[in-house]
């Protein structure tokens, strides 16, 4: 159906993942040649006379090109056995909780996004599930929490959102393992340029690719890549297939191009929240920056050591005077737009305490970046006459 580039360059030596994405594996329409594969929008395929599907295309729930070439740039990007694309982040993470069966036992972080924290306060009783909070970033307590037995799913996120916890994914593999769990990890603001969870150990990556994999604040979509082709990988297409939470083919093919540049997006976003961080911490309305950049975040080590090329285009800066002060600094802004959300070209800034209500371990006094690739001096001019205006 396509025609593969090779993936191997000189010498037989392996593409790296970077130009496998910036290509989309390489692929040419063998029929025009074409250099961008075409959109596939099709919702049936024609049966051969004999009553097979010898395509191994038969409806559009389960079967669309243009979704399967995403999921394959995706498993290239993770290392992964296999990948799986959803309608969204939440249509990912809420099928990983609901492959698990009623009595299991779920182990989640404190620090965490929204919706995550919402499913399992909301949903996870209705289903039979049980599960325990943890600060994931503290080994001893993730121990603790894992009862052996029960517990059959460890769900990390690191960095997780919007206080940029780093939570050391080895060594929580081995506690998940040791216990007969699996490990999930969302790696949503990580992205597979900075973090590969699978190397780690962990059984399932997720990522919100809503935000960098896509990177341009146009699509709604989710994915999951998995170590083995095994049983957890059928559980979930299976999942995905019947409780229809598919991805459409636009919104594939627009992923596609997004991650064709998810390298050099990260690495510049990494650079400029870097120099933001650096600046903000001396700043004199701010009184503390969370960037696992920073020597002064309490995980930076693991941070360095589990995050290569960078930590991330994502932020919070607690403001001084507190949370009028905050959302006042919010709404001075004038490049930086004020919306939720993150991981695309334009900088967003927002107040997450707002966003997340109650339960959350958000202070009143942060405000969330998510640093897009403007110029960085832009930037922080910015932010600097919205945090000293009147
Ligand atoms: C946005 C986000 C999600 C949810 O993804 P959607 O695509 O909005 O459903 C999950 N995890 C993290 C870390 C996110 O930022």
């Amino acid at each position: 159906m396509t025609e593969k580039a090779p993936r191997s360059g000189a010498n037989d030596r392996a593409l790296s993942p970077r130009t496998l994405a910036v290509q989309a594996m390489g692929s040419v329409d063998p029929t025009t040649k074409a250099i961008v594969m075409p959109l596939h929008m099709a919702t049936t395929y024609v049966r051969d006379p004999d009553n097979q599907y010898r395509s191994g295309f038969s409806y559009g729930r389960p079967h669309n090109a243009t979704v399967r070439e995403a999921e394959a740039v995706l498993a290239t990007l993770e290392g992964a056995a296999g990948a799986l694309l959803f309608g969204s982040g939440m249509a990912a993470i809420s099928a990983v909780f609901q492959a698990f069966e009623a009595g299991d036992h779920i182990i989640a972080p404190e620090v965490t996004y929204t919706g995550s924290r919402n499913w399992l306060r909301d949903e996870a009783k209705r289903r039979g599930l049980t599960f325990a909070r943890v600060d994931t970033s503290d080994l001893n307590a993730l121990q603790k929490a894992v009862k052996s037995g029960p517990t059959k799913l460890l769900w990390l996120e690191t960095p997780g959102n919007p206080l940029w916890t780093v939570t050391d994914i080895a060594a929580a593999a081995k506690i998940a393992h040791a216990a007969g769990a699996k490990l999930g990890v969302d790696s949503t603001v990580a992205t597979p340029v900075l973090t590969n969870p699978l190397a780690l150990g962990a059984d399932i990556v997720m990522h919100s690719a809503t935000k960098y994999l896509n990177g341009h604040s146009d699509v709604v979509a989710g994915a999951l890549a998995f170590a083995k082709r095994d049983a957890l990988f059928e559980r979930l297409e299976a999942i995905r297939t019947i409780y229809g939470g598919v991805l459409g083919p636009f919104e594939a093919f627009l992923l596609i191009r997004g991650m064709r540049t998810l390298h050099l997006r990260v690495e510049a976003q990494c650079r400029t929240a870097m120099f933001l961080a650096e600046n903000l911490a001396s700043h004199a309305s701010v009184t503390r920056v969370l960037y696992p950049g920073l020597p002064s975040h309490p995980n930076h080590d693991v941070a360095r050591r589990q995050m290569r090329g960078g930590f991330s285009g994502m932020l919070s800066i607690a403001v001084r005077g507190g949370e009028a002060r905050a959302i006042a600094t919010a709404a001075r802004v004038k490049v930086w737009k004020r919306a939720t959300s993150l991981g695309g070209v334009e900088s967003l800034i927002e107040h997450r305490a707002s966003v997340e209500g109650e339960g959350t371990p958000c202070p009143p006094d942060v405000l969330r970046l998510s640093v897009g690739l403007e110029d960085p001096q832009d930037l922080l001019a910015d932010l600097d006459q919205a945090l000293t205006g009147e």
